[in-house]
């Protein structure tokens, strides 16, 4: 049962928490419902999600307009995906309305550039997002290469001076990080690449002199370690949704 999946992922959300010392409601449960059908969207939204991730824009659109209509609390949608330049107008607005709360996945300063002119065209509110970073270094990983930044004070002065432009983009609202980690077996390797990403969120901060409060990170297989490391949103499918 789905509402069985979802009470274990709690639990073991409330135990990181107890373990790190932070208050349970510091950490939000996004479910990573890319691909599921919209009953399995309800059916976790009644046994208490709130919070939904979409990897891709032209599947998740459609769907939420469906999963919004058909249940009676406020949801809310993050987009986690990569986003094509020619698809970012959808990310911005569907239907005429913005439809994700946060957009986790802005991974360059050109999709950046041209979210926030999105934005501004529409003469809308900000749009919430965090960037993508790149702190293992591994090549197969898009976003902000910042791998070395810790030692490297050419990387660090790039990225900072990169995250500054940002920042400062008037249809966009920096709430700070998100990095995918390596996949490997033992979840206690990928400890040191969420750590990075806090200490880079903190030493940001530093730099911009503006609060960067938010740190996605955590999947399936390491989101106990990620909350241990300060995530205060994780994201979660198989869990949830396969078993
Ligand atoms: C699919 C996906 C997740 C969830 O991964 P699980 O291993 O199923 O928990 C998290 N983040 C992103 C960006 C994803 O695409």
């Amino acid at each position: 049962m789905i509402a069985d999946r979802i009470a274990i992922v709690q639990a073991a959300i409330a135990h990181a928490c107890d373990v790190a010392q932070r208050p349970v409601d510091s950490v939000t449960l996004v479910a990573v419902c890319k691909t599921q059908p919209v009953a399995a969207i309800l059916a976790a939204a009644g046994a208490g999600i709130r919070h939904f991730g979409e990897n891709r824009v032209e599947e998740a659109n459609p769907k939420l307009v469906e999963v919004n209509a058909a249940f009676a609390e406020p949801l809310t949608w993050h987009m986690i995906g990569s986003i094509q330049s020619r698809k970012a107008k959808d990310v911005v607005a569907y239907g005429g309305q913005r439809r994700f709360g946060l957009v986790h996945s802005v991974d360059d300063g050109d999709l950046a550039a041209r979210l926030s002119r999105l934005v501004m065209e529409r003469v809308a509110p900000p749009l919430p997002v965090l960037l993508q970073v790149n702190v293992s270094g591994e090549a197969s990983k898009s976003g902000f290469e910042a791998a070395g930044w810790e030692s490297d004070a050419d990387v660090r002065q790039r990225i900072s001076d990169q995250v500054r432009v940002v920042a400062g983009l008037p249809g966009l609202m920096l709430r700070g990080l998100m990095t995918m980690a390596p996949i490997v077996d033992d979840m206690e390797a990928v400890r040191p690449v969420f750590r990075s990403l806090r200490l880079l969120r903190d030493h940001l901060q530093q730099a911009l002199g503006q609060p960067l409060p938010d740190l996605s990170m955590g999947m399936t297989d390491d989101y106990p370690v990620a909350i241990e490391e300060g995530a205060t949103l994780v994201r979660v499918g198989r869990a949830i949704f396969s078993g």
